[in-house]
C-alpha cells in the first residue's frame, strides 16, 4: 500500500524563475518599502506570498481555455459552470464573480443593515471589510483554541457555540442576518470545522431564523481534515464530505483563485432564488451580466473543469496538504515555533515568538517576512497586526492575538526540493532573530491597508 503523498500528476511544461542576489534583494525590499507585496514577482525565487490564484491549471483546463464561449449572454460556458457548482457543492442558484471579494461584496450588500452584526468564525480581511462597509459589526465567535497557535485541538475552526448563543441573546436574532462560517479559517492557519459544529451551527440558526452562509473558499481542504479527522467520515470520499458541509448551510461565497484551481475567479451560490434575484439585480450594477459576472468564458470554462477536477478523487487535496504538512514538519523539527495542527494551505511561523523581543506595534511578522525574503528570496506574507487593520470607529490598531507570516503553498506549483530551501532558509533567519528590528510606517492606507503600506526599520 503507497503511504506517500506524491503528486498525482506528472509536468508537462516549465516556467524559469530567477536567482538573485543577496545585494539585490536588499535594495528590492528597501524599494518595496519592506512590504512582499509591493515586490515585484520577478525579484522572488520561491513565491509563497499566497496560494490565491497562484495554482497550475492542468492540460484539461488549458483546452477549456480554448473552448470557452465568449457569448455576452448566456454562454455555454456558463452553463457548464453551473452544472459543476450544482454537482460538486450542490447548490441550485449561481451568481458567477470576478473573485471572492465580489461575492461578499454583494451578499453583504443584499442581506446586512446598517447597526447589524455578523458573526463569524474568525475575521477575513476582505469578507470583514464588506460587513463592515455594509453597516454591519463583525463578531467573532471562535472557539478560543484558535488563538492559541500550540493547542493541537483537531478542529480550532469551530464555532464556540455560546459566544453565538451569547451574542443571539444580547442583541437579538432580528439583528444578525447571517452567520458568516469559513471553511479552514484562513487566519487561524488554515484549521478546520467539524460537521459535527457546523451541524450544530445550522440547528441553532435555524430555530432562531438566521441564516448560515459558509465562507467555502478552502471547504475541500476542510472536507479532507474531517475524514482524516472526524469519527466517522473515515471512509467517505472527499467529495461526498464536501456536498454534506454545503448541505448545512444557505448559501457560500467562494473564492475560486482557491481550492478551486484557477487563476481568477468566484461565485456566490445559494438556495433560495429570491435571494438569487437580489443577488443578480446587484451583479449586473457592480461585477456584469448574470451569465459571466466578472468573469471571460474562458475562466468559466477552465473554472467548471477546475470544480470538477479538485473534487474527481481524494489523490489531488492528499497532495495538496500532504507538501504543506512536509513543510511543516522540517520546520518543527529545525525547532522552529508554527502554528499547530499544520493545516491546509500554508505554514504559519508564530512571529510573536520568534521575535519576541519587539512589541506588536513594531510589526513583528511584517519584519519577519521582509527578512525571509533578503535571506533567500522566499516570499511571505504578514498576518498579524498590519493585516487586522483600525478599529473603523475608534481609529486604534486591532491587535489581533495571533501575530503570524504565513508561508502559502501554490497548488501543483513547486516541488519536495523547493520545500527543502524553503526550510533551510527559515531555519537561517531564525538562528539570527535576536537581530532584527521592528519596522514603521511611513505610508498607511485607509483600508486594507497590508495591501500597500510602507515601512522603515524602526531603529
Ligand atoms: C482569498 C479569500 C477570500 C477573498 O477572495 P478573493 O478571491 O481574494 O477576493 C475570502 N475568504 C477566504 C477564506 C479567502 O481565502
Amino acid at each position: 500500500m503507497v503511504k506517500s503523498w506524491a503528486e498525482p500528476y506528472k509536468i508537462k511544461m516549465v516556467e524559469p524563475i530567477k536567482m538573485t542576489t543577496k545585494e539585490h534583494r536588499e535594495r528590492a525590499i528597501a524599494e518595496a518599502g519592506h512590504n512582499t507585496f509591493l515586490l515585484r514577482a520577478e525579484d522572488v525565487y520561491i513565491d509563497l506570498l499566497t496560494d490565491s490564484g497562484t495554482s497550475a491549471m492542468s492540460d484539461y483546463q488549458w483546452a477549456g481555455l480554448m473552448l470557452g464561449d465568449e457569448a455576452y449572454a448566456g454562454s455555454r460556458s456558463f452553463y457548464n459552470l453551473v452544472a459543476a457548482v450544482r454537482e460538486v457543492y450542490g447548490y441550485e442558484e449561481l451568481v458567477p464573480t470576478h473573485q471572492g471579494r465580489g461575492a461578499e461584496h454583494i451578499l453583504s450588500q443584499i442581506l446586512i443593515k446598517p447597526g447589524d452584526y455578523v458573526p463569524g468564525n474568525m475575521y477575513f480581511t476582505t469578507t470583514r471589510f464588506h460587513q463592515e462597509h455594509a453597516g454591519g459589526h463583525f463578531v467573532d465567535v471562535i472557539v478560543d483554541e484558535a488563538f492559541d497557535p500550540y493547542d493541537l485541538y483537531p478542529f480550532k475552526g469551530n464555532i464556540d457555540l455560546e459566544k453565538l448563543g451569547a451574542l443571539i441573546a444580547e442583541v437579538g436574532a432580528d439583528k444578525i442576518p447571517y452567520i458568516s462560517v469559513e471553511t479552514n479559517v484562513n487566519m487561524a492557519g488554515g484549521q478546520p470545522m467539524s460537521l459535527a459544529n457546523l451541524e450544530a451551527v445550522y440547528d441553532l440558526c435555524g430555530e432562531h431564523g438566521i441564516l448560515v452562509m459558509l465562507d467555502a473558499t478552502r471547504a475541500l481542504e476542510n472536507a479532507w481534515f474531517i475524514k482524516q479527522r472526524e469519527h466517522g467520515y473515515e471512509d467517505w470520499s472527499v467529495a461526498d464530505i464536501l456536498r454534506k458541509i454545503c448541505s448545512l448551510s444557505d448559501g457560500a461565497t467562494v473564492s475560486s483563485k482557491k481550492d478551486n484551481l484557477v487563476n481568477i475567479g468566484g461565485f456566490l451560490a445559494l438556495r433560495d432564488p429570491k435571494l438569487a434575484e437580489k443577488a443578480r439585480a446587484l451583479l449586473v450594477a457592480f461585477e456584469g451580466l448574470h451569465t459571466y459576472g466578472g468573469m471571460s468564458g474562458r475562466d468559466m470554462e477552465a473554472l467548471a473543469r477546475g470544480i470538477e477536477e479538485m473534487a474527481a478523487t481524494d489523490d489531488h487535496v492528499r497532495a495538496r496538504t500532504g507538501q504543506v504538512e512536509y513543510l511543516g514538519n522540517r520546520l518543527l523539527k529545525a525547532g522552529i515555533p508554527i502554528v499547530q495542527p499544520i493545516g491546509g494551505h500554508g505554514i504559519f511561523l508564530d512571529a510573536a515568538a520568534i521575535m519576541s523581543h519587539l512589541p506588536q506595534d513594531l510589526f513583528p511578522a511584517q519584519a519577519l517576512a521582509a527578512e525571509i525574503y533578503v535571506e533567500s528570496g522566499v516570499r511571505a506574507m504578514e498576518r498579524g497586526i498590519v493585516s487586522a487593520g483600525r478599529d473603523p470607529v475608534s481609529g486604534d490598531h486591532h491587535y489581533p492575538k495571533l501575530e503570524l507570516v504565513r508561508l502559502a503553498i501554490p497548488r501543483r506549483v513547486y516541488t519536495q526540493a523547493h520545500m527543502d530551501v524553503v526550510a533551510e532558509s527559515i531555519a537561517a533567519v531564525y538562528d539570527n532573530r535576536e537581530q532584527m528590528a521592528g519596522l514603521r510606517f511611513t505610508y498607511e492606507p485607509e483600508s486594507l491597508r497590508f495591501f500597500q503600506a510602507r515601512f522603515e526599520p524602526a531603529t
